[in-house]
């Protein structure tokens, strides 16, 4: 059954059978709580259906799932079990996205840390391109213990794109300018959380400073018509994660997401996941979503579909 079909006719089976891609997603955060809870042997509480923005959805990270999985082990089991998830749902390539701050589960620093990473992609290899993504926090800017393995974990030849996220105001793009570059001098595809809670002009101008290829939601940008023209121009894709949107409170209702003015304006969007154990909602369940809602037609959604594909070719 073809994709418009799947989606027309509510057939998830044949909606997670369609090839996708997922380009937004963090590891520590990205398997389904049900198979945390399995694997932890007893339940997690569910997380509220609205945080207030990143704060709430710390609240509920530390005080509900760190607990229970702030250790080398409980990431392990969740990185695995997210591709395994990634797999079933029909992901095709998966950019995961990990911190640095991970190098503290590892006594042996970044050789360990890649060591795993590695074994990852070796496992997967036949069901998936996984490409590791190094996630750095902008609270990290700050720290030279941070910023100095982040440089080395570049010289490492293992991640392929870079991310930048957490709370906007830690710091200012032009803080981490220099890892970027070097990011950029080692051929990795460069990516930042920005605009996930408005402003268009912070969008454009973290794309500038950065010289980003890519941004991590950026849904702000729908509030300019003339960053959503520019960034269209300049064919800056934007990797939004529509039940993240909803759930951090950045969008009301799903109905009302700016992804579709994003679409309106030549704005190339993919659709993604986020942090599965928290938002819930695979790939594909993001797409039947984005259907029932009304946000855009099957046949849209399937040119969305085709064209995250095209990064493969
Ligand atoms: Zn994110």
């Amino acid at each position: 059954m073809d994709f418009v079909k799947a989606l027309s006719t509510d057939n998830l089976t044949a909606i997670k059978a369609a090839p996708k891609t997922d380009v937004h997603s963090h590891a520590f955060l990205s398997t389904r709580r049900e198979n945390t809870e399995r694997w932890l042997g007893y339940p997690l509480t569910k997380p509220p259906l609205k945080m207030k923005g990143l704060e709430g959805m710390m609240e509920y990270v530390n005080a509900v799932l760190a607990p229970h999985l702030e250790h080398r082990q409980g990431f392990e089991f969740i990185a695995a079990s997210a591709i395994d998830d990634a797999v079933q749902d029909g992901v095709v390539l998966l950019e995961m996205s990990f911190d640095i701050r991970l190098l503290k589960f590892y006594p042996d620093g970044l050789t360990e840390l890649r060591s795993f990473i590695e074994m990852l992609v070796e496992r997967y290899r036949e069901k998936v391109d996984l490409r590791p993504e190094l996630g750095f926090a902008r609270e990290c800017a700050n720290d030279p213990k941070w910023m100095k393995s982040a440089h080395e974990a570049i010289e490492l030849d293992i991640f392929q794109s870079m991310d930048l996220y957490s709370h906007q105001e830690a710091c200012a793009p032009e803080a981490v300018q220099s890892l970027y570059a070097k990011a950029r001098a080692a051929e990795m595809k460069l990516k930042a959380h920005v605009g996930e809670f408005g402003g268009a002009e912070e969008v454009r101008r973290t794309v500038k400073v950065l010289d980003l290829d890519e941004v991590q939601h950026g849904i702000g940008a729908a509030e300019s018509t003339e960053v959503m023209q520019w960034l269209s121009g300049n064919q800056i894709r934007l990797n939004v994660c529509p039940t993240s949107n909803v759930m951090l409170d950045g969008v009301s209702e799903l109905a009302a997401h700016p992804i579709r003015v994003l679409f309106d304006n030549g704005v190339p969007v993919t659709i993604n996941t986020d942090d599965l154990m928290i938002f819930g909602q695979s790939v594909s369940e993001e797409y039947r979503n984005l259907y029932q809602a009304g946000v855009f037609s099957a046949e849209e959604l399937n040119d969305i579909r085709h064209a995250s594909l095209t990064v493969l070719s």
